[in-house]
């Protein structure tokens, strides 16, 4: 369901991007944008000023770490470990990293994000878009396989037991959002917008010094369900829409309950996370949808250190206090008033 990735990237650069575009300072106008396909999904690096040199490195950047990171590429980082019969494998620091901070993500959501899934993941053909339903018997057996808790890293040393395979696919664009923002700080970028498929990641305000607003998608139809205006913060939206197909009238989607081994059904369309960090936003927008709206809440209270914007089933919107005044509903949604968790 590949060709719902695009217009979702282009609901959010109608507002991330084209806003700017239309920024008043017109000294900050030029801008150096690069564009790729990477991590399956389009991406565009956006650097204001003439930062010609680090839009190119940033294209590079994202490109490095997709050779890395991807579950199919036989020559990715990712590929030999799942491949290594139980043997060791020597990770490179980027991996190792990446690697570290998802297991400690999958511990704190108590497995809701769990990077072994991906022998699940497989059996549903999400990964090649031979999708088919398996039979409950396939999936309890595949998820004895399925435990990120017999993943062992020491340093870049990775050890997985025979059988378990890892899919960052949950964290990978994150990851690359902090790398990439980073690597534009470094270079002197002092105002970006890195499009990463539904991931937005921003480098300082908008170059005119306004904030970012970033389109959150209408899980049910075309347009927009809500903005939120941000700076320095990246916004990663989860969603059943995102990568489904259907069967018999019953629609399956691409976030799977490790508990259960079947796709996560919580009562939500998406849930939105935003916070500094990219890779935690995408972790914790997969773990957060299949938490669910209650558990989601629960374990915002507990953490805390992000926002959220819940779309449930039932098309109400819950989001938390930290973005109250800079989240306002749009399109079909602009007469609900959010519920607002606050501590
Ligand atoms: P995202 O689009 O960031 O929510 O990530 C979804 C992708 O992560 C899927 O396409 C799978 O490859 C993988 N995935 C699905 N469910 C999980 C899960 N519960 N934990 C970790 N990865 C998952
Ligand atoms: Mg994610």
């Amino acid at each position: 369901m590949r060709r719902y990735i695009i217009p979702l990237l282009l609901c959010l650069c109608l507002l991330a991007g084209c806003d700017t575009a239309r920024a008043p300072n017109e000294e900050n106008d030029q801008s150096d944008t690069v564009e790729l396909m990477a991590m399956d999904t389009f991406m565009r690096v956006t650097a204001y000023g003439e930062h010609r040199e680090a839009a190119e490195l940033a294209k590079d950047e994202i490109t490095a770490l997709e050779a890395l990171l991807s579950v199919t590429d036989e020559g990715s980082e990712i590929y030999a470990a799942n491949h290594a019969g139980g043997k060791s494998v020597a990770l490179s620091d980027d991996t190792a990293a990446l690697l570290e901070r998802a297991l400690a993500l999958c511990e704190s959501t108590g497995g809701a994000l769990d990077v072994t899934i991906y022998p699940v993941v497989r059996a549903w053909g999400f990964t090649t878009d031979k999708f088919r339903v398996p039979e409950a018997d396939e999936l309890a057996e595949l998820l004895e396989r399925v435990d990120y808790t017999r993943v062992s890293l020491e340093g870049n040393t990775l050890t997985l037991p025979a059988g378990v395979e890892l899919d960052l696919g949950a964290v990978a664009k994150g990851y690359a959002g902090d790398r990439v923002a980073a690597l534009l700080r470094e270079q002197g970028v002092e105002n970006a917008l890195l499009e990463l498929g539904g991931n937005i990641h921003t480098v300082g305000s908008k170059p005119d010094g306004s904030l970012w607003r970033v389109a959150v998608t209408d899980p049910a139809g075309d347009g927009y369900a809500g903005v939120v205006e941000v700076a320095d913060k990246a916004v990663v939206t989860s969603g059943g829409y995102e990568r489904y197909f259907e069967q018999h009238g019953e629609t399956y989607w691409h976030i799977i309950d490790p508990a259960t081994g079947y796709p996560a059904r919580t009562g939500l369309q998406s849930v939105t996370i935003v916070a500094e960090e990219g890779v935690k936003c995408d972790a914790l927008s997969t773990a957060l949808f299949v938490m669910g709206p209650e558990k989601a809440e629960k374990f915002w209270r507990e953490t805390g250190g992000f926002d959220f914007i819940l779309l449930t089933g039932g098309g109400e919107i819950v989001i938390t206090e930290g973005i109250e005044d800079s989240f306002s509903p749009y399109g079909a949604w602009i007469d609900q008033s959010p519920t607002v968790l606050r501590r």
